[in-house]
């Protein structure tokens, strides 16, 4: 029997971008996405977790089409993704949704949250009057508003309630994929954990895949299935996310988990060398290498390949591999 294509299938996704050097400087290539593969299954979350600046943001809207890869593709239940604008690829948005970062910029100031979450469903043709308006007041009571609220501008919920409402209106059309790009980090942190076990549990009822894009390595292991690490526009480590937590195959996931506060790991923090990742001046080799602390003289000439490992990670990384010895950092050989 042929097995079912996962829900979302990406494919060496790489995404560049102009940027000029200076007011008067002449303009270099940026890759902001360098040859990104995942798979989001159906049902399950795939947590995108780096630093800001590496490439996540931008992966989340190659996969939904909002923006069109330079080189790679996007395959949505085993099919081409249609080309970014055309007809097939807004219909087919519908089963498609975003939930962005903030939930002020992603609502109408001007219209009661009801219209909003109705929004989709008019715009894809979705139902009557009435079984839009029921639908609605439906919606609300899966995200925990309260039919009520439907006629409350945006400006009149809490943050919380906005993020709940901005997941509803995601929801009206009952996507099967949902990318949330950092939907927590505009909230308040007593109000954050509310909101990802709202996600959790509105997976639990409606079964989409959800692609979570955050810098919160925390949070990512709370929703997620599976974890993929990204450092300047490549995925270094992909796991279950028990297993990047607490043994990180990849230097830089090291790092990422050294610097969640833990009671038993105190004074341990990694502090990575050299400087943050710039797009525009990508390293040689491994593009971790001027701060990897175990970095060895063949991680700055090759470029380490994301593998599988017998433990079923993937990892890109010379040393994790077996390939090299561990190094004593690039930078620390050359003080
Ligand atoms: Fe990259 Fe080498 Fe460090 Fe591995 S050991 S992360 S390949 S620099």
């Amino acid at each position: 029997m042929r097995e079912a294509a996962p829900l979302l299938r990406a494919e060496g996704l790489v995404r560049r971008y102009a940027m000029r050097r200076g007011a008067f400087g002449r303009s270099v290539e940026v890759r902001a996405v360098a040859g990104v593969s995942l798979t989001v299954e159906r049902g399950r979350t795939l947590g995108l977790v780096g630093e800001s600046g590496c490439g996540k943001s931008t992966t989340g809207r190659l996969v939904l089409g909002m923006e069109a890869p330079d080189a790679g593709s996007v395959a949505f239940e085993g099919k081409p993704l249609p080309s970014p604008g055309s007809a097939a690829w807004r219909a087919q948005r519908a089963r498609m949704q975003m939930v962005f970062q903030d939930p002020l910029g992603a609502l109408d100031r001007r219209l009661p949250v009801g219209a909003q979450i109705a929004e989709p469903l008019e715009i894809h043709g979705i139902g009557g009057k009435a079984e839009r308006a029921a639908r609605v007041e439906a919606l609300l009571g899966a995200v925990g508003l309260r039919a009520d609220q439907a006629m409350r501008y945006p400006h009149e919920l809490s943050g919380g309630q906005r993020q709940r409402a901005v997941l509803a209106r995601a929801l009206a059309t009952e996507p099967a994929l949902l990318v949330c790009d950092e939907p927590i980090s505009a909230l308040d942190v007593s109000i954050q954990a509310q909101v990802m076990n709202l996600l959790v549990d509105l997976q639990a009822q409606f079964g989409m895949g959800v692609l979570f894009v955050s810098h919160d390595l925390r949070a990512v292991r709370q929703v997620s299935h599976r974890v993929a690490v990204m450092y300047l526009g490549q995925i270094v480590e992909e796991g279950e996310p028990d297993a990047v937590l607490h043994d990180p195959a990849h230097p830089y996931s090291r790092a990422l988990v050294s610097a969640i506060p833990h009671p038993g790991r105190a004074g341990q923090r990694m502090v990575l060398q050299g400087d943050p990742p710039n797009p525009a001046d990508r390293p040689s080799g491994c593009a971790f290498h001027p701060r990897c602390p175990v970095a060895s003289a063949l991680c700055a000439r090759e470029a380490p390949v994301l593998k599988p490992r017998p433990d079923g990670r993937l990892v890109a990384c010379h040393v994790a591999q077996g390939e090299a010895a561990p190094g004593q950092g690039i930078l620390a050989k050359a003080a």
